[in-house]
Parts: C-alpha cells; structure tokens; sequence
C-alpha cells in the first residue's frame, strides 16, 4: 500500500478560482486540474496506490454537502480514504461526527483559517474530545502566502495533543509553513504526524536536514498536496532535499498505512 496522505479534489468552478490565485501568488502552474480522474492518473503514474482526500467545510452550512460528497466517495472508489469535515460554528456537529463515525469515515480535515477560528478555540474542544482515537484529525498549519493571519501554530497543537492523548493530529506542511523552529521546538511525535505536503522546496534546508534527523521519522507522513503538486514530484524533494534513500523513502511512505489500519 503506498498512500499519498493530503491530496484534494475540487468542482471544476472552484479549481478556476483557486488556481487564478494560485498563478498569481505562486508564480508557477498548480500540477493537477482538481479532477478525480487526473488524481488518478497522476497517483497511479508516481507509483502510490491510495489516496486521502482532504475535505474541509469552510461554514457551518457546508458540512453536510462535503461529507455526503465524503462518503459517496468512500463507497464509489476503494482506492481513496476521504476525510470528512466540522466546523466550529456548526450547531449539529455531534450530529454531523457521529454520521461519519457511523460510515467508516477515517479522518476529519480542519482549515482554522477557513473556518475563522484558532485551534485552540473553546468550540474546537468538545469536538477533538468526541473524535477521540476514531479520527485523523489533519490541520492546515502554520503562516502561508494565501491567508493573513495565521490560526494554528504548532504551540497551540502540542497543548491540544497534550489535552487530547487519543487525538491522532497531522500537522499539515511539515508542521506550518514559516513555523518549522517552533515546530521543532514543541512538537514530539507521540501523537502528532507532519506531513510533507507543499513544504519543502520553501523550508531552509537545514531545517529540513534537522526534521528528518530529530523528528521521529515513523511519524512523518508523506502528502504531496496534489492538485498543487504531484506526488512525483515530492518524491524527488525527499531524495534531492532531505536527502532520503530509496529505502528510506518508502519506509517514509509506509508510515501511513499503520495510521489508516491497512496493513
Ligand atoms: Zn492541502
């Protein structure tokens, strides 16, 4: 099993929108076209077998149509693990949690800037006590070029991993774009992942050479962030960057499936 652990798909309308912008910060072309079938193809291509979508509800409104949308997936396509979504101000959220606990859904996906709120919010408590150890729960960290202010720090999380043992937290881009040292500083790998999504070409190489030397190496997840980039290509990063071995690489890849009980 070789799982690309953050990938996304969109509505065509939506991938227009996000990769106008995208152009425009980013100054390069995203990978994918957001489609279901081009993940397919592009995974396939770079050698994984499964992949997570990550889906979050960016208003308390959305949360039924993007876990419908969730577990339509998971029942329409065995290759795919799609996580669903919560959202803070979502007044059935115990509702909406148990409806995906209810139809195997793995993991919930959290964007605490989307959503508004810091992560460490009094409303996101009772939520993370409920998942306990049924959900991944993945969030979006750290200070990134699209959003201003920055919702999820990697303090904030090592307190909520402390708060919430049975938790298991993916700290998405390596444990926050721009927050990399206090990652480092704060983060240890019992209940916290980081994923390789989208981070390393933009981190300091040293800092990229101290996680894959310090951090636990069993909890790091690999994710290329897909339709952004392709899994192949973060392939080359973890050889060419952190200078990982072909064995080592796999491993790497490997981690996940013990995470999502598909060994
Ligand atoms: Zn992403």
């Amino acid at each position: 099993m070789r799982i690309d652990t953050h990938t996304h798909i969109f509505h065509p309308k939506t991938a227009q929108r996000l990769f106008t912008e995208y152009d425009k910060i980013f100054n390069r072309s995203p990978a994918g076209d957001g489609s279901l079938d081009m993940l397919e193809t592009h995974l396939h291509a770079d050698g994984f077998t499964h992949a997570v979508i990550l889906n979050a509800a960016l208003s308390p409104w959305q949360v039924e149509s993007v876990n419908s949308f969730t577990i339509m997936l998971k029942e329409a396509e065995p290759w795919l693990i799609p996580f669903g979504a919560v959202h803070p101000a979502d007044p059935d959220w115990e509702k909406h949690l148990e409806q995906l606990r209810a139809n195997g859904i793995k993991g919930i996906k959290l964007h605490p800037e989307f959503q508004n709120e810091h992560i460490d919010d009094p409303r996101f408590l009772p939520i993370l006590e409920a998942m306990g150890s049924d959900f991944v729960c993945t969030i979006h960290m750290g200070r990134c070029h699209l959003f201003r202010g920055c919702c999820a720090t990697p303090a904030q999380l090592a307190r909520l991993a402390r708060d919430f043992p049975s938790v298991r937290f993916v700290a998405a881009h390596m444990g926050g774009h721009n927050v990399w040292e206090e990652a480092l500083d704060v983060l240890h790998g019992k209940n916290v992942y980081l994923d390789t999504a989208f981070s390393l070409p933009y981190m300091p190489k040293n800092i990229v050479q101290r996680m894959f030397k310090e951090y636990p190496r069993e909890n790091i997840l690999f994710g290329s962030d897909w339709p952004f980039c392709r899994a192949g290509d973060t392939v080359k990063e973890l050889r060419a960057i952190a200078g990982l071995s072909e064995q080592e690489l796999w491993d790497l890849v490997s981690n996940a499936n013990a995470l999502f009980n598909m060994t």
